[in-house]
């Protein structure tokens, strides 16, 4: 089974179980618990079944329901299927639909609360407001009564009272990316509270964000792709799935670029959601100008200057990961003088003001240099650098994993640093 979600060439059935296998791997859903649907243009409803393994779901277990309430399949359909149907029959604009019950949403759907999806720059464009169903007996008509009527309002995401989240989408891509991006806002926040006070964007912040208008890049005549070019593009590839599957990456979100030759370099796409990046959506950038037909990353201007800038680095992260989002989105300092192989690796880590990364903006590449790899940009992500791609995502990891300590070790006491002293001396064992 391919691993790329092609809503427009994939069965019903294989999309589902993809989907359910990925949010089961990435801790979203339990064995038993969550259902996927996607509705068929003959309007036959396909969804996950009643009481089989999510960890090993397969296309086989995925069950139809026909327009006519006849069932086709192995299974009987998932318990929750009344409320699948009734938002399909008041909101034709919905033709896929998750639910779930993720550790975070489940948090604020205990609490009564519904996370602000202001708190990140993409994420009020992807996910929207989010609406809040009044708790009712699982599975049952009433339910469905409760969610349906919060989906007439326009909502594409609810919060459901003491039980979990329903998210709809024009198809399972737009869906998958909504569910995944509302979980993280609900993560952000969660470990944002443990290390300081999240601070949220206005409207006018994240409508600023989705207007900036890319510098305006050629495209160049002639296209060539040597062996040591493809070599760069699978590395790339590689290490976007790499992030994805770990965490550190997600659909809506995340640009990873690597020199090529000279100042000339490779770069993700945009609006492209990152779980189904492919190979060829890579996009070549040569003296300035990008391959014919492809929409490089909106932050390609940043990496240009920072290639210009600074020889040494040969290749650019940036990314939302749930611990470092926390410093972000807080402001907090991120002491990286946690453990010696954090402080070696990353130097002090600066913050700037969101924004920073959008064009001709120089404040970045200004920062950034060989012993100071990573910027946190507020509200928005972090930018790591390195001398090669894998050194650049060990740093991310590195940074991730010391902003997780920073985040859990908040419940226990606070951060005795690393002395200046200590510093010292790792400067001169590892740093000559
Ligand atoms: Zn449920």
């Amino acid at each position: 089974m391919t691993d790329i979600l092609n809503t427009q060439l994939m069965h019903p059935r294989d999309q589902i179980a993809l989907v359910m296998t990925r949010i089961y791997r990435r801790g979203l859903t339990t064995t038993s618990g969550g259902n996927i649907s996607v509705m068929d243009e003959n309007g036959d409803i396909w969804i996950s079944p009643s009481a089989v393994d999510k960890g090993r779901l397969q296309p086989s277990d995925i069950v139809c329901v026909k327009k006519d309430g006849t069932i086709e399949g192995l299974h009987r359909p998932s318990s929750e299927f009344p409320f699948h149907k009734a938002i399909y029959e008041i909101r034709p604009d919905i033709k896929a639909i998750i639910h779930a019950h993720p550790p975070a949403l489940v948090s604020f759907s205990i609490v009564r609360a519904i996370p602000d999806t202001n708190i990140i720059s993409q994420a009020q464009h992807v996910v929207g407001h989010v609406g809040y169903a009044e708790y009712e007996l699982p599975g049952s008509e009433a339910l469905g009564a409760k969610i349906a009527k919060e989906f007439t309002k326009g909502y594409k995401a609810v919060i459901m009272e003491n039980h979990g989240t329903v998210v709809g989408g024009s198809n399972l891509v737009d869906t998958f990316e909504r569910f995944e991006t509302l979980e993280f806002c609900a993560r952000t926040i969660l470990y944002g509270k443990s290390v300081g006070s999240p601070s949220y964007l206005t409207d006018e912040q994240i409508q600023a964000f989705e207007d900036q208008v890319p510098a305006p890049l050629l495209e160049m005549e002639v296209v060539e792709h040597p062996s040591d070019e493809r070599e760069k593009r699978l590395e790339i590839y590689n290490i976007v799935k790499r992030a994805c599957t770990q965490g550190l990456m997600i659909s809506s979100y995340g640009t990873i670029s690597t020199r090529w030759r000279g100042d000339d370099f490779l770069i993700t796409p945009t609006g492209i959601p990152r779980w189904d990046m492919q190979v060829e959506d890579i996009v070549q950038i040569r003296d300035g100008k990008r391959e014919p037909g492809k929409n490089p990353s909106r932050t390609t201007y940043l990496h240009q200057e920072i290639y210009k800038k600074h020889p040494e680095i040969n290749s650019i992260i940036l990314t939302q990961s749930p611990y470092l989002m926390a410093f972000a989105v807080t402001g907090t300092n991120f002491n990286v003088r946690t453990i010696p192989e954090s402080w070696i690796f990353l130097q002090d880590v600066s913050s700037v003001d969101f924004g920073s990364h959008f064009n001709n903006q120089t404040t970045i590449p200004d920062l950034v240099a060989k012993n100071n790899p990573a910027v946190i940009i507020k509200n928005d992500c972090v930018l790591v650098t390195g001398n090669s791609l894998l050194q650049t995502f060990d740093y991310l990891e590195v940074a991730e994993f010391s902003a997780k300590s920073l985040v859990l070790c908040a419940s226990i006491g606070n951060l005795v640093p690393i002395s200046n002293e200590q510093v010292e001396e790792l400067r001169a064992a590892f740093l000559k």
